[in-house]
């Protein structure tokens, strides 16, 4: 366990500053800095853990990251806030051309370095947009939808169980068929 909270990140930093001090920096924003992110999520509670590597991929200048969160979500099934742990990871060459981008291998992603400082803030934010799962919903049963739904379910649940039962006795459902086929007689 950590002591000690990790500090506010900066939003912005000079990212061929870093690379050429080869600087790790770890820091946290809280979500509610995050507007877009927090826009999709159901309050902006929470913090975002953020790692940066800055340094040298295979003779590329190069930023690393690492962001996990606990984001607040609306659960899709029952509407109620839900907890979903997030995480992403990215890579990016730091390049200053389009040219540049050419020489690439293919397992960099090329981010063009604009300006004098870039967003950090920007790159957690896509990441966590990225990571975020399509659909998030309570993981065990919703309780207030349970409740709400509790008919809707239990007659679910006694329609799968007529299901087995007839899965499991062929000579019930061939007497069904049967059935059926002789209503169907009639008609003809
Ligand atoms: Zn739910």
């Amino acid at each position: 366990m950590q002591t000690q909270l990790p500090g506010m990140l900066s939003e912005t930093l000079n990212f061929v500053r870093q690379v050429e001090l080869n600087r790790t920096i770890e820091g946290v924003y809280p979500v509610s800095k995050l507007v877009r992110l927090s826009e999709t999520l159901a309050s902006d509670e929470g913090l975002v853990t953020v790692k940066l590597e800055f340094g040298d991929c295979v003779g590329f200048a190069c930023l690393k990251g690492k962001v996990s969160a606990t984001l607040v979500a609306e659960c899709q099934r029952c509407l109620d806030p839900v907890e979903t742990a997030v995480s992403g990871e990215f890579k990016f060459a730091l390049i200053h051309s389009e040219e540049e981008m050419e020489l690439l291998p293919e397992e960099l992603e090329p981010y063009l370095v604009e300006g004098e400082e870039q967003s950090v803030i920007d790159l957690v934010e896509d990441e966590l947009l990225l990571s975020l799962p399509m659909v998030s919903v309570h993981e065990k049963a919703c309780s207030d939808f349970m409740s709400k739904q509790n008919k809707a379910a239990q007659a679910a649940i006694q329609a799968d169980r007529d299901a087995e039962r007839e899965a499991s006795n062929p000579f019930a459902a061939l007497k069904s068929m049967q059935g059926q086929s002789k209503k169907g007689d009639k008609f003809n």
